[in-house]
């Protein structure tokens, strides 16, 4: 029996969390251990991180092989892992320059700031207003706090930084009522996540890219958890057919291991000149190393194929068990970023549906009180699906039962 338990948690931890009873040891594929070696149905992933599943083989490989050569440098120098995996994160998507972060926030600071830093360069002090959409989310700095636009996350910081503005997403005339000269950046997720698991429109993308062009601001993707292979293509982007000007991934590009990065054309790189912003581990070998083969194994036909099946799968299941027990209004989101959205008689209770379904052997996630999110790893087996959706349906009927 192990000493660490829950209980330490509240002991010695800052109260930020509100972390479950159980304490998960050891993962393998889409199954997790806890302590008293129950094995959960992982449909969590770990935030749309574990996109590979936990301790993929060739994963471990890389990781243990890059251990046993070199941890750690600093930026007096640069390293061949991090050159490979700029290298190719570069052939693989519309970017030329990567900046490497520890985080999907940092990744994101990194963005804003370039974007802010560049429209200085090339018109002055007065264009830096950035345009954000509500309920988005970019991470927990003070910076991408105040551009993430839920209110919560920034009340009792200020003062915070200045110069942006929070739209109805997918408003193409808000935007354009909106955007001016003074914008240098317009900053959106696909489909956001934490906000709600909602999808931005093809329309939407495609009047903000214009928009962006003809007011020379600059069109950031946040991908940090739609991103890597997610919705079906390595980005979500290609799928959307809008490019962007400054991409960020984070989360699934680590499986598991911290990284960020910020992808972006060299002739908008090119305001980041020498001392203009750092990061001491950004660009880390361990990451780096894990990262090129969580791409190698990602950003290949049979794993981006195998979204849609797994999509599919999922989506029919809990269909059938919302037609058994009606709690859901629809199902939403792209690929394996899977929102099921609470009925109004519902509402408000997401995570009572999370805590019941602990109970059976299960990992869901919520994606605020409304909304049951999961972002499974993207090669869970058919059969882990399948024992996954028993178990949800066990669950909803627990919750229904109870109410
Ligand atoms: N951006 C998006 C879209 C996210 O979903 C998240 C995390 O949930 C972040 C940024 C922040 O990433 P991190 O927690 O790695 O800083």
């Amino acid at each position: 029996m192990s000493t660490v338990s829950r209980e330490m948690f509240d002991q010695f931890m800052t109260p930020n969390y509100a972390p479950a009873k159980v304490i998960p040891v050891r993962g393998e594929g889409s199954r997790v251990w806890d302590q008293d070696g129950r094995c959960y149905v992982d449909f969590a992933g770990g935030i749309a991180v574990t996109a590979l599943g936990h301790a993929h083989p060739q994963v471990v490989g890389a990781l243990e092989r890059q251990a046993k050569s070199l941890w750690h440098l600093s930026n007096v120098f640069t390293n061949e892992p991090a050159l490979e995996l700029a290298r190719r994160l570069c052939e693989a998507t519309f970017a030329e320059r990567v900046f490497f972060a520890n985080s999907g926030g940092e990744a994101n600071e990194a963005a804003f700031k370039l974007a802010r830093r560049h429209a200085y360069d090339r018109f002055g002090a007065d264009k830096h207003e950035i345009i954000s959409f509500h309920e988005s989310f970019h991470g927990r700095t003070l910076f991408t706090v105040t551009v993430g636009g839920q209110p919560k996350y920034t009340e009792g910081f200020g003062p915070l930084p200045a110069g942006i503005t929070h739209l109805p997403l997918n408003d193409v005339e808000a935007l354009r009522a909106a955007i001016s000269p003074k914008t240098c950046a317009v900053v959106v997720e696909p489909v956001q996540g934490e906000g709600g698991v909602r999808s931005c429109t093809e329309e939407f993308l495609r009047v903000a890219r214009e928009l962006c062009d003809a007011n020379d601001a600059l069109l950031v993707f946040d991908e940090v958890q739609c991103g890597m292979g997610r919705t079906g293509t390595l980005y979500a982007y290609e799928g959307f057919g809008v490019v962007p000007d400054i991409l960020t991934t984070a989360k699934a590009l680590g499986c598991g291991f911290p990284i960020g990065a910020m992808l972006t054309r060299a002739d908008i790189a090119a305001s980041l000149t020498v001392g203009t912003h750092g990061s001491t581990y950004g660009g880390n070998p361990l990451a780096c190393a894990v990262a090129s083969a969580v791409l190698d194994i990602i950003n290949t036909p049979e794993v981006l194929a195998g979204v849609a099946p797994r999509r599919a799968a999922i989506e029919a299941g809990l269909d059938a068990i919302n037609a058994k027990y009606p709690m859901f209004t629809e199902v939403r989101g792209r690929g394996l970023l899977v929102g099921w959205v609470l009925d109004d008689a519902w509402k408000g209770r997401a995570r009572e549906v999370l805590n019941a379904a602990l109970a059976e052997e299960l990992f869901v996630l919520v994606a605020g009180p409304d909304v049951v999110r999961l972002a499974p790893s993207l090669i869970i087996p058919m059969d882990d699906i399948e024992q996954g959706l028993e178990r949800l349906e066990r669950t909803v009927a627990a919750v229904y039962r109870a109410t």
